[in-house]
C-alpha cells in the first residue's frame, strides 16, 4: 500500500481542467527531506528551523545551520526549499535563551518578535541561510508577521546581513525569494500591504485558526471552536488570496489544513496555488486535486464562505467528495 502511495505522489497535482497545484513537503531537518520525497513532494513548503535549536544546551552556530540547509536542499536535489527562521517563544521555549515568562505567550514575543529583539540570533540565522541560498534554491519565510513595519525592518536587517556577506566576497544571490507566515489575523487583514513587500504568502492555518477564534489550538475545552473550517478562518485564507493575487505573488497553506484531502477541492477554490503537508498526506492531496475542476472548486467556495458553521462546511465537503 506504501509503494501503491508513492507511486500516485509521483505525478503532479493538475486538475481536470489544468491548473497546476505545486504540493511540498513539511520538514523538521534535513533527514526529514528523502522521506517528504519519496512521497512526490515537489520542494520543501515548510521547514521549521526549531528543531534544530531544541534538546540541546547551546544555539547551533553558523556553520553548523548553513551545512543544515544545505544538506537539506542538496537533498531535494535542485527542488526550492523555503526554510523558516526559528519560530520559538513561551510557547515553544529553548532553555539556553532567555524567553521571558508571560501571561499569554501565544500572544507575547514568538516567532519574528522573538528574533528581532534578539539581532545576534537572527543574525547568524540568516548568514547561514544567505550563504546557503548562493549554492541552492533556498527560500526564507518569517513566522508570526502581524505589520507592515515590522516586515520592513526585518527585510531592511536582511538586506544589512546580505550586503556584509557579498562585501566579504561570499557567492551571493542579488536576490533571495523572501516570504511570509499568514497565521496572524492581522496580516490577513492587511495581507495587501504586505503582498507589497514580499515573495509569497504561506498560510499557517494552524495558528491562524487559533487566532482568529481565539480558541488555544492545545486546549481540549476549546477545540471545537478552533477548527479551521470554520467560515470566519476561511475568509481569512479567501482575504489573503485575493491579496497575493492582486500583488501578482504566490499563496500557499502549510499548515495541518494543506494535508487533509478533504479541504484541497475548498482551499483551490479559495484561491491557493501551494500546498505544503507532511509526506505521508502527499499522495491523496494530489490525488484529490486531479480529480476536481477548477470552476467547481470556486462554486464549492463561495457555498463554504456562506455557510453558517464549520460543521456545515464539514458536509458540504463531503457531499462533493
Ligand atoms: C501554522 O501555524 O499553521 C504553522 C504551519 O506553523 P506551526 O504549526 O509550526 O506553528
Ligand atoms: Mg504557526
Amino acid at each position: 500500500a506504501r509503494e501503491a502511495a508513492k507511486a500516485r505522489g509521483a505525478a503532479p497535482a493538475k486538475t481536470r481542467d489544468g491548473t497546476v497545484i505545486a504540493v511540498l513537503g513539511n520538514i523538521g531537518g534535513p533527514a526529514d527531506a528523502a522521506r517528504v520525497l519519496e512521497y512526490g513532494a515537489e520542494g520543501v513548503g515548510l521547514f521549521r528551523t526549531e528543531f534544530l535549536f531544541q534538546d540541546r544546551e547551546q544555539a547551533p552556530d553558523e556553520d553548523e545551520q548553513y551545512e543544515a540547509y544545505l544538506a537539506a536542499a542538496r537533498a531535494m536535489d535542485g527542488r526550492p526549499v523555503i526554510i523558516r527562521t526559528l519560530d520559538v517563544g513561551g510557547d515553544k521555549p529553548l532553555r539556553y535563551l532567555d524567553v521571558p515568562q508571560e501571561a499569554n505567550p501565544f500572544l507575547g514575543e514568538r516567532g519574528i518578535r522573538f528574533c528581532l529583539a534578539r539581532p545576534e540570533l537572527l543574525r547568524t540565522q540568516l548568514r547561514a541561510l544567505l550563504r546557503a541560498a548562493g549554492s541552492a534554491d533556498i527560500r526564507i519565510m518569517y513566522p508570526m508577521v502581524s505589520d507592515a513595519a515590522e516586515l520592513a525592518s526585518v527585510l531592511r536587517f536582511q538586506e544589512d546581513v546580505r550586503r556584509e556577506l557579498a562585501d566579504a566576497g561570499r557567492a551571493m544571490p542579488s536576490r533571495v525569494q523572501t516570504g511570509i507566515m499568514v497565521e496572524v489575523p492581522a496580516a490577513a487583514a492587511i495581507a495587501g500591504r504586505l503582498a507589497g513587500l514580499c515573495d509569497f504568502f504561506s498560510i499557517g492555518t494552524n495558528d491562524l485558526t487559533q487566532y482568529v477564534m481565539a480558541a488555544d489550538r492545545g486546549n481540549a475545552a476549546v477545540s471545537k471552536l478552533c477548527d479551521s473550517y470554520h467560515p470566519a478562518v476561511l475568509r481569512m485564507i479567501a482575504l489573503t488570496c485575493e491579496a497575493g493575487k492582486a500583488a501578482g505573488i504566490e499563496t500557499g497553506v502549510c499548515g495541518e489544513l494543506a494535508g487533509d484531502r478533504l479541504a484541497a477541492p475548498l482551499l483551490l477554490g479559495l484561491g491557493v496555488t501551494e500546498l505544503s503537508m507532511s509526506g505521508p498526506a502527499i499522495p491523496d492531496v494530489k490525488e484529490t486535486i486531479r480529480s476536481v475542476d477548477m470552476e467547481a472548486c470556486r462554486a464549492l467556495a463561495a457555498k463554504a464562505l456562506a455557510a453558517q458553521s464549520a460543521q456545515a462546511v464539514r458536509e458540504l465537503l463531503h457531499v462533493h467528495a
